[in-house]
């Protein structure tokens, strides 16, 4: 059985960049939907027992579209902190890695929003890590996570509507210049 996340930070805490409705609805509603649904498939399944993660590698259809919105939505609800508390810049062994590979943290972050602006309908853009450090960024259609393609998922913005439609409607590429502001960059470290 799966249960929904606690987040750390209270509901208004991410405000204005996301509102205490927008938390209402996406993690009180759409996040919760997804659990319980998950729940229900998983009896019977073969799977009961396996992580969230394993859920998502070994799953298809019904189960892996709910396992996976499961998954993402738990590493995005916690990447998030007030942002006049978050580490709102990347940091150590991480920090160097970006650097390393665009040049500068600008220069990433325009290609993440950017990848998050194209990425055509619902999904996710992520950026993960190889086996060995180093980093990609890439586009995950409707429930898909990064662990699918053996790489270890630290950063997303979630691009479904319902993440951001309450707050900004059709604004998709200012609500992911927004939440920089709120990324905690420590959790992502910690991540990689
Ligand atoms: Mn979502």
């Amino acid at each position: 059985m799966f249960t929904l996340i606690d987040l750390p930070y209270a509901k208004e805490a991410l405000e204005p960049v996301i509102s205490v409705k927008t938390i209402e609805y996406h993690y009180g509603k759409h996040l919760q939907a997804y659990v319980d649904n998950l729940n229900k498939l998983l009896t019977g399944s073969g799977l009961e027992g396996l992580s969230i993660e394993e859920i998502v590698k070994q799953s298809s259809g019904a189960i892996f579209n709910n396992a996976g919105q499961v998954l993402n939505h738990n590493l995005y609800f916690t990447q998030f902190g007030p942002a006049d508390k978050v580490a709102n810049a990347p940091i150590g062994a991480l920090a160097a890695q970006i650097e390393k590979q665009w040049g500068s943290i600008d220069a990433f972050k325009e290609e993440f929003v950017a990848k998050g602006v194209g990425l055509f309908g619902s999904g996710w853009v992520w950026l993960s890590a190889q086996a060995d450090g180093s980093l990609v960024i890439t586009q995950e259609p409707g429930a898909s996570n990064p662990v699918t393609k053996g790489l270890k998922p630290l950063l997303t913005f979630d691009v479904w509507e319902h993440a951001y439609y309450l707050d900004y409607q059709n604004r998709r590429a200012a609500h992911l210049a927004e939440l920089w502001k709120i990324i905690d960059w420590k959790v992502i470290e910690e991540r990689y």
